[in-house]
């Protein structure tokens, strides 16, 4: 490690300013959360938590994270809905078993070979989606989908020296009254294309 080493989350490997831990970027995530009409407490808060204690593992017995990345991936696959999520949510809570570790616990037999796998690098940490984020309503477009898939295509070109990058978003159980099953959009863009064409 040299001295211009960045300081890192050592759980999910997020970059830190100083100062701060992760669970600042988390508070910043909600708070941002909370300007979003109809995601407090439906599958953007869901998948925000639920992303967040997933790189976060140390904070949770190995039954309740084996449980939460279960649940996760039924919801993303539409075996589950936002209310099988909460009622499991209530169920693991509800029993005798613990759903979080205490800090000072040693780990047990269990947790240690279960955590030494758990990955520790990711492609977008909640550091990311808090830089992401307020880009999103100053893109011109009016569709939020679109919005957002500009918004990452233009970071992922920035970050990444791609030369051209297509981002889909699909987003389930869309609020409108006709028999689909997802609404999606792809963009693409490409390296030197006007930001606000
Ligand atoms: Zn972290």
């Amino acid at each position: 490690m040299g001295g211009h080493s960045i300081p890192r989350c050592a759980e999910c490997g997020a970059r830190l300013d100083a100062g701060r831990i992760c669970r600042d970027y988390f508070h910043d995530l909600l708070a941002l959360e909370a300007q979003v009409v109809g995601a407090a407490g439906e599958l953007p808060h869901f998948f925000a938590v639920a992303a967040y204690n997933l790189q976060h593992p140390s904070e949770f017995v190995p039954a309740a994270l084996l449980g939460l990345r279960r649940t996760l991936g039924d919801v993303l696959a539409g075996r589950a809905t936002i209310a099988d999520a909460r009622r499991r949510a209530r169920a693991a809570a509800d029993g005798s078993t613990r759903v979080r570790r205490r800090v000072d616990a040693p780990m047990s037999a269990e947790e240690r070979p279960l955590l030494q796998r758990w990955p520790r690098v990711w492609e977008l940490t909640v550091r990311d989606v808090c830089e992401v984020a307020p880009l999103v309503p100053t893109q011109r477009s009016d569709k939020p989908l679109e919005r957002l898939c500009t918004a990452i295509a233009d970071r992922l070109l920035r970050d990444f020296d791609a030369l051209a990058v297509s981002v889909k978003a699909a987003k389930p159980e869309p609020p409108i009254p006709l028999p689909v099953d997802d609404v999606s959009v792809e963009v693409w863009r490409e390296l030197g294309e006007p930001e606000d064409d």
